[in-house]
C-alpha cells in the first residue's frame, strides 16, 4: 500500500519541530511566491537547532517559524516549492525502517501511519531511494547556506545550561515533548540576535550571486514524481 498523507498537519505545526531551511529553498519560495526575501522573512528566521554531536548545544540557522505560517487550512501554500527538509518527512522515516518500527520512530501525533499500513518492499524501496535523492541536494544545498553564514559571520551556537531542565524521560512522549518545547524556547531567549540585525540584507545579496546556482523547483518536482509514482 503506498502512503497516504492524513493532512493532519503536524510535521508543519508541531512546535517540537524544527524546520531548517536552505539558501536553495529560499530562492524557490521567493520564485514560486514572485516575490522578494523581504516578503517572506516574517515567516522565516534565525532559529535553535538541537546539535546532533553536542549534547545541550543549539546551532542558530536559517528556519521556518513554526507553527508553520506558509500553512493555511490544510494546505501547504508553496507545496510546490516547499523546503527540502519539508519533502523528505515521513519518507526518510518509510523507506529505512522496517514497518513493526514505524510507530517508535514517527511521532504518534503525527497522522502518518495511525492506521497500522504495512508497506511491501517495493513501496520502502521507492521511499528509501526518494530520500536519498532529497538527502543528496540537501547535503548540496547546505554547502551553499554556510558559505551565506561564513561570508557574513552569522555561525553561533550556544550551549544550554544543563540544570535548567529534568532529565527526559524517554518512556513518557508527552513529558518529552514539553521539555523539548521549553529548550527550544530556551535557546531562542538566549541567542544573541545583533549578528542578524541586517538578515534581509545580507540574503539578498547573497542571492543575487547564487541564484544561478540553485535547483530549479520544477526540477525536483519532475524527480519526485518519477521517484515516487
Ligand atoms: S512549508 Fe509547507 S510543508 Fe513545510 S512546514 Fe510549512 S506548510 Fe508544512
Ligand atoms: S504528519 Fe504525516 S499525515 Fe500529518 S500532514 Fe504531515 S505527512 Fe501528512
Amino acid at each position: 500500500m503506498s502512503f497516504q498523507c492524513k493532512h493532519c498537519g503536524q510535521c508543519c505545526i508541531d512546535e517540537c519541530t524544527q524546520i531548517n531551511i536552505s539558501i536553495g529553498d529560499i530562492v524557490r519560495i521567493c520564485r514560486f511566491l514572485k516575490c522578494n526575501v523581504g516578503d517572506i522573512l516574517p515567516k522565516i528566521g534565525i532559529k535553535p537547532f538541537g546539535d546532533p554531536e553536542t549534547a545541550n548545544q543549539y546551532d542558530y540557522e536559517l528556519g521556518l517559524n513554526i507553527p508553520c505560517e506558509f500553512r493555511q487550512g490544510e494546505k501547504c501554500t508553496i507545496y510546490p516549492a516547499r523546503p527540502l527538509n519539508c519533502r523528505i518527512f515521513p519518507y526518510f522515516f518509510l523507506g529505512n525502517f522496517a514497518n513493526d518500527r514505524l510507530k517508535e520512530v514517527i511521532d504518534p501525533s503525527h497522522k502518518c501511519i495511525s492506521e497500522g499500513i504495512e508497506f511491501t518492499d517495493e513501496e520502502k524501496e521507492k521511499y528509501k531511494k526518494y530520500s536519498e535523492f532529497i538527502g543528496k541536494l540537501i547535503m548540496k544545498e547546505a554547502r551553499l547556506t554556510d558559505q551565506f553564514y561564513e561570508k557574513y559571520n552569522l555561525k553561533q551556537s550556544k550551549i544550554m545550561p544543563a540544570y535548567v531542565f529534568p532529565a527526559d524521560d524517554p518512556n513518557d512522549m508527552m513529558y518529552t515533548k514539553e521539555i523539548t518545547k521549553s529548550k527550544i524556547k530556551m535557546a531562542m531567549s538566549i541567542m544573541n540576535p545583533a549578528p542578524y540585525a541586517n538578515l534581509k540584507n545580507q540574503l539578498q545579496n547573497f542571492i543575487m550571486l547564487a541564484e544561478n546556482s540553485v535547483v530549479s523547483a520544477d526540477e525536483i518536482n519532475l524527480k519526485e514524481k518519477e521517484l515516487l509514482s
